[in-house]
């Protein structure tokens, strides 16, 4: 093949332009400069890192043709991801057109008010060009409406100011699909977290929005975790990284990448200048604080410590793994708790928080039948496709994850008198798996497997911890936890009401009338027949309606054991029911802290 017609060396170009802003489309092409000489292959993603389910973003290209030096290259379509151009002598460039108009943290979204993109929605792969250095062009276009637009992106700048339309730099495609990119007229905030600079950037109308004060917790809460993984250097994994928030009326979802998070989150929960300063922390902004802590820990906990079925990824087919538990599960539990080690929130909001996950998943009798790393394992067709069975069949790899880090974290405590914690596991898959995983070359370091992670628990506690994997990672057991925390000087309530009656059911709304959006397996309202998508018309005889308490006040007359009748419509058809009141079987958690002197983040010291 002769030598292209490029004076630099071999690389994928793209460039992207916001073309069309009400019909949502993104302009985008791609030159490779070194084409294979069978015809070069291209193909879009099928998901993206992070978010386990097939999306299938290529369905969003509207139109795509192929061009060598201004001729017209013919373009196969293989399959519903991929094309082939035919083979060509010099330069290949395929431009097409990208549909964006997903509101999501996963995808890409295109209108007057900002642009979005992930590079899995936008940049097709030169097939067996990855390992090249990638280029990207993000041009303003000619839309008025973009003038005044600026990027925000942890992508390097090539020919780009910071914050500027032009050429940012990947060294790969893998590194160019991790870097989301936002394009609007965002508010903008910095701070540095052990030196290194971090950028706040909302977009959406936000009203006096407190900008310093997110930056005050946000740089606590950077600063604790960079100390957490390297307590002597304080050495962060990345040059610099961007928080990339969305602030919508109602909307909540954070995606990890190695130098960003995109987030979405309700314009509520973001915090509100006022004099003299709000103290405390209200639910709304724990909550965004808690995504925020939540995606970061990703920095370390999957973008480079990450399972060895994702490395490299799969971006075509699922990639199954039986370790989210640890990935995501893990990375809950650490979310909350590096929250109060870094004083955004005191021991009592913490206790709290935990009793919350407790009771959600002693809520549903999945998890009796599906262990953590099951659910892992089938996070593509279950957990990520959740209907209204998902309670009596699966069980969350991120809440009983966070219950298993739990219980790991209060048994290493106990049974090393204190001296060594789940920190010494998480530090130690750092050292071995993390910490040096880009610096392996293209494609990343190994990851590690299931055995690797089982082993690595004995080896940095020197417990033989085998008997917790078998009972609650591959095992469905309920975790100990009133024995766990016992030690600690926490006391562990089920506040359930069994004298209240109850049909067991999740209540939504349809129209003005209460719909039945899950029964409880073998709760009343399944053991009378009931089922989810049934509308609740009448309870002796008495409309129901559709107010959020409108059943418990009906119920409210009863007791546990007595027989009602309930009308009901399934699809247009009236049906009656004898239902049996049974008490009331959701658990209500409570944590007491019994014995303030014995704190369960702080280096425990059990007492027994
Ligand atoms: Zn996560």
């Amino acid at each position: 093949m002769k030598k292209p017609s490029t004076k630099k060396l071999p690389a994928i170009r793209y460039t992207i332009v916001p073309k069309d802003l009400a019909g949502h489309l993104f302009e985008v092409s791609v030159t490779v400069d070194q084409p294979s000489i069978d015809g070069q292959l291209f193909a879009l993603p099928a998901w993206i890192p992070g978010s386990y389910m097939i999306r299938e973003f290529s369905r969003n290209i509207v139109q795509i043709r192929a061009e060598s030096q201004g001729k017209q290259v013919a373009l196969a379509k293989l399959d519903k991801h991929a094309w082939r151009a035919a083979p060509v002598d010099g330069p290949l460039s395929l431009h097409y057109e990208v549909y964006a108009w997903d509101l999501s943290v996963r995808a890409a979204h295109l209108d007057q008010t900002h642009g979005f993109f992930n590079g899995t929605s936008v940049f097709l792969r030169a097939i067996g060009q990855e390992a090249l250095p990638h280029l990207v062009d993000i041009a303003r276009g000619g839309d008025p409406a973009t003038k005044t637009w600026r990027v925000a992106t942890a992508l390097p700048e090539l020919g780009a100011k910071r914050y500027g339309f032009g050429t940012y730099l990947a060294a790969n495609y893998d590194e160019l699909i991790d870097h989301p990119v936002e394009l609007g007229d965002f508010a903008l905030a910095s701070f540095k977290a052990h030196g290194i600079p971090h950028d706040i950037v909302i977009t959406g109308r936000v009203p006096n929005l407190d900008m310093a004060r997110l930056q005050a917790d946000l740089k606590a809460i950077c600063e604790t975790q960079i100390a957490f993984f390297e307590p002597k250097s304080k050495k962060a994994p990345m040059a610099r990284y961007v928080f990339l928030t969305l602030a919508v009326g109602d909307g909540y979802g954070g995606l990890e990448h190695r130098a960003s998070t995109a987030l979405i989150c309700a314009r509520a929960d973001l915090p509100v200048t006022s004099t003299p300063p709000t103290l405390g922390v209200s639910d709304g902004y724990l909550k965004f604080l808690g995504l925020c802590s939540h995606e970061y820990f990703h920095t370390w906990n999957v973008k480079r410590i990450k399972p060895a079925a994702f490395a490299p990824y799969d971006l075509q087919n699922e990639t199954y793994t039986a370790l989210l538990w640890l990935f995501e599960g893990f990375t809950s539990y650490y979310d909350d708790l590096l929250l109060v080690r870094a004083g955004v929130i005191d021991e009592a909001t913490y206790l709290a928080l935990q009793a919350k996950t407790i009771g959600s998943v002693l809520r549903g009798s999945g998890r009796t039948k599906q262990s953590v790393a099951e659910s892992s394992f089938d996070a593509w067709g279950k957990y990520y496709r959740q209907d209204e069975n998902a309670p009596n069949a699966i069980v969350s790899y991120y809440a009983k994850g966070s219950l298993v880090a739990l219980a790991f974290d209060l048994t290493i405590r106990a049974k090393t008198d204190g001296k060594k914690s789940l920190d010494d596991v998480m530090l130690a898959l750092w050292q071995r798996f993390g910490r040096d995983f880009y610096a392996a070359g293209a494609d990343g370091g190994r990851g590690v497997t299931e055995a690797q992670v089982e082993a690595l628990f004995d080896e940095a506690t020197g417990l033989r911890l085998k008997p917790l994997f078998n009972r609650y990672v591959r095992g469905t057991e309920d975790l100990p936890l009133h024995k766990l925390y016992a030690p600690f000087g926490v006391r562990l309530h089920d506040q359930r009401k069994s004298d209240k009656p109850s049909f067991d059911v999740a209540i939504g709304r349809d129209g003005a009338d209460s719909k039945l959006a899950q029964v409880h397996e073998g709760g009343a309202a399944h053991v009378a027949g009931l089922s989810a998508g049934d509308v609740l018309v009448a309870l002796d005889g008495l409309r129901i309606g559709g107010a959020a308490t409108a059943l418990d006040g009906l119920l409210a007359r009863y007791q546990v054991g007595q027989v009602v009748q309930v009308h009901a419509f399934r699809r247009d058809e009236l049906m009656q029911f004898k239902l049996v009141l049974q008490g009331e079987r959701v658990p209500g958690i409570t944590l007491e802290l019994v014995d303030p002197g014995k704190k369960v983040r702080g280096p425990a010291r059990p007492s027994a």
